[in-house]
């Protein structure tokens, strides 16, 4: 089995591992191509685009309180 482990110098945001995988998906003609997305090697999780999986996600939700 032929898998693309593909080292970084960015770190998972979810698991902090520094490594991730092609995603390979199973073409019409029966042929194994990467699909384009990416898998973490530490938690498994699937993300769209190597940005996706190292940058910190953003809290939306964070709110400043005022006073006055
Ligand atoms: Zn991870």
């Amino acid at each position: 089995m032929v898998t693309y482990k593909t080292k970084t110098i960015y770190k998972c945001r979810e698991c902090g591992a520094t490594s991730y995988q092609h995603v390979i998906g199973r073409a019409l003609n029966g042929a194994l191509l990467p699909t384009g997305q990416y898998r973490c090697t530490g938690c498994r999780n699937v993300f769209a685009t190597i940005r996706a999986w190292w940058e910190p996600r953003r809290n939306p939700e964070l709110q400043h309180s005022t006073f006055g």
